[in-house]
């Protein structure tokens, strides 16, 4: 039912409510309350100073205005609060003053300083009853308070029934009450106890109704039949035993649970989350030691050439019997001839590249793994048509740096399955964090050129290319760079690379601050990705606050990845409480954690646009433990066939196709 049919809403209204995206009479009165008023009257004596109140008064004198200048204006007058004479002021309350006749019951609301024996009241309310709880909603310009509440109380009080999204084992289960009352609780709430009903109901019904969804996806996905292989365990193991160093728990659960995947006739589609650092290599390079094992060929896709080709390096050094080769854009047309001539006759058992890996001439003969690194900066097109090559559809593995809390996984990639690495190699040593003003900068500079005796090198990092795009507050890259050959007296070579620059522009210097030509790097972001640089051991980050604690996070990880002791210095101008999270830890999924507290879902570690997954009264930071539990009974729910009957998520189940 549309809400201009709902009485008392004409077309002016209708448009007001437009723009709140509310259309229907379902979505007005699934427009919750953000907070609520405990009204409870007090009594002057007390009262503490100062301490918000309400208070019941009666009116002495008339009230006098007092304009201050435009627009300002305040009320003053005396009334009697029980045998109390006390003075009242409110601000920008001319309008009121043929209201409040002498004589006239009023409630105050605001604070009362005993010193002044006056009250500093914030808004006046006539017929105003004790204990009551009144609801706030967020309003708009042209939708007053009071229309809003009418507009809900004549849906609340009228025979529309709305539907209940829990099934009924589920209320049972929690006893959760019915959606009548919660809608009725949540709005015009007579106790604190019915909120919480109503919240507890509300909040299930909206996850369990989410995960349902991401659930079905995820279940649809491994409908799809993969390859049923057997793997040499005894072969993997030997590997492992082989390598240099001891491999981490987390490590060693992820390795088994892929190994499962491999094995299993369900194709797999498997994110591994770690932070940077945590070794997600390794896991990538035992997945497709067991691929090979199994018979198949693999192809693993890196975001930029410097990264493709470090992994390249690498993973020769571990799987020397393997033939690998590394597909960039990078390679004359001639050898890239080859390299396709040679995939399509089977005799390559990894590809390595970038999304030159995507192209149409790239054909395997076996593809049984695909390994898509960083995934969260390939499109969703890129990283499906990789998966599109060949005859039989090949397991996935994605790899992702981006840490952040399960329950925010869970909503975010849902449709996959995850394994988390948490724990770091422990050999490492944390990276030193130190937030320094411009003002002392000179200390920075000492450290800088300190690192820079030792024969260790250093990146820069800022938040612009140039200063066209803003004033003088931000260090650019190019002003940075002016700054430090001033400061080091042009002895130090230094380099500056941006996103701007042409791709070949850009490895080229990449590649002399790997051989260390370059002693001193000054960038944007674009070093974000996961290149190793083990000699750079000192980062610093002018204008610190324009980043987000993800950006800071990741941007740090490239420096402490040897045994020397790095830096990172946090150039910063305002005292920052998100910047002294970065000094605190250098623990990504505790970092996510905090920024996810300081800033809530919305653009948490940038991972997906917010306006992905937005809720309408939970919240995936507060109610996590609800999240897991639906999470878990909308699963159920599918694994059993239990939503046989139940036609609205039938639906949703023929939307996606999932019961063909
Ligand atoms: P990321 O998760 O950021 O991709 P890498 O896989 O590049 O991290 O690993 C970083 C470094 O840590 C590599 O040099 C790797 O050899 C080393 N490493 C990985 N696992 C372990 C371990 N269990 N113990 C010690 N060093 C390890
Ligand atoms: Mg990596």
């Amino acid at each position: 039912m549309n809400i201009e049919q709902l009485k008392g809403i004409g077309p002016k209204n209708q448009l007001i409510f437009n723009k709140m995206d509310i259309y229907t009479v379902e979505d007005l009165i699934n427009y919750f309350p953000y907070k609520y008023l405990f009204i409870c009257f007090k009594e002057l004596k007390n009262l503490e100073d100062n301490e918000s109140a309400f208070v019941k008064a009666l009116i002495l004198t008339p009230p006098k205005v007092y304009y201050i200048r435009r627009n300002f204006n305040y009320l003053s007058f005396m009334v009697k609060i029980s045998e109390f004479e006390v003075n009242v002021k409110i601000f920008n309350r001319a309008f009121m003053q043929n209201n409040l006749k002498v004589g006239r019951e009023i409630v105050l609301v605001g604070k009362y300083d005993k010193i002044k024996n006056s009250f500093l009241a914030s808004d006046i309310r006539f017929n105003l009853e004790n204990n009551k709880i009144e609801p706030k909603y967020h309003l708009v310009s042209g939708l007053k308070e009071n229309f809003l509440v009418k507009a809900i109380d004549t849906i609340l009080t009228s025979k529309i029934n709305f539907n209940d999204y829990v099934p009924n084992e589920y209320n049972e289960k929690y006893n959760l009450i019915s959606k009548k009352e919660a809608l009725n609780y949540i709005h015009k709430p007579n106790n604190t106890e019915e909120i919480k009903k109503a919240k507890l109901k509300l909040i299930y019904e909206e996850f369990f109704n989410y995960t349902f969804k991401i659930n079905a996806l995820k279940l649809k996905n491994k409908k799809v039949l993969g390859i049923k292989r057997n793997i040499d365990q005894d072969k993997v193991d030997s590997f492992l035993s082989e390598l240099p160093f001891k491999l981490t728990t987390d490590q060693l659960q992820t390795i088994t649970e892929i190994i499962k995947d491999l094995n299993g006739e369900e194709r797999m589609n498997r994110l591994v989350l770690g932070d940077v650092g945590s070794g997600k290599t390794i896991v990538a390079i035992v997945s497709i030691l067991a691929n090979y094992l199994s018979g198949y060929e693999a192809a693993f896709m890196a975001p930029t050439e410097i990264l493709a080709k470090q992994h390249y390096e690498t993973i020769k050094g571990y799987l020397n019997n393997l033939n690998i080769v590394l597909l960039t854009g990078h390679l004359k047309k001639k050898e890239k001839l080859q390299i396709y001539d040679q995939i399509k006759e089977g005799k390559i058992d990894l590809v390595i590249g970038t999304h030159a890996l995507i192209n149409d001439n790239v054909i395997f003969k076996k593809l049984g793994l695909v390994i898509i690194d960083e995934q969260h900066l390939f499109g969703v097109k890129q990283r499906n048509a990789l998966q599109e090559k060949g005859e039989i559809k090949p397991d996935v593995l994605y790899l992702s740096a981006t840490p952040i809390p399960r329950s925010y996984a869970l909503c975010l990639y849902g449709d996959l399955d995850l394994s988390m690495i948490k724990t770091k190699p422990n050999k490492r040593k944390e990276v030193k964090t130190i937030i320094k003003t411009e003002k002392e900068i000179k200390d920075c500079l000492y450290k800088m050129l300190e690192e820079i005796k030792l024969g260790h090198q250093v990146f820069v990092v800022s938040p612009l290319i140039n200063d066209e795009e803003e004033k003088n507050e931000i260090n650019s890259v190019v002003k940075l760079k002016e700054k430090l050959e001033l400061a080091f007296q042009n002895k130090i070579e230094i380099a500056i690379i941006h996103g701007k620059m042409k791709q070949n522009e850009k490895d080229q210097i990449m590649e002399d601050f790997l051989n260390k030509k370059i002693k001193i790097l000054i960038s944007t972001t674009v070093i974000e990705v996961g290149i190793d640089i083990p000699n750079a051991t000192m980062m610093v980050i002018f204008n610190a606050e324009r980043f987000g604690l993800a950006a800071l996070h990741q941007l740090r990880g490239r420096v402490g990845r040897n045994d020397l002791q790095s830096y990172c210095y946090l150039i910063s101008n305002q005292d920052n409480k998100r910047l002294k999270v970065m000094e605190e830890s250098n623990d990504g999924f505790y970092i996510s954690e905090k920024d996810f507290e300081q800033r809530g879902q919305g653009d948490l570690f940038g991972v997906r646009q917010s306006g992905d997954i937005i809720f309408k009264i939970a919240s995936i930071q507060n109610d996590s433990k609800i999240l897991l539990q639906a999470s878990k009974d909308s699963m159920d729910y599918l694994v059993n066939h239990k939503y046989k009957n139940n036609s609205y998520y039938e639906k949703i189940l023929e939307e996606i196709n999932f019961l063909d």
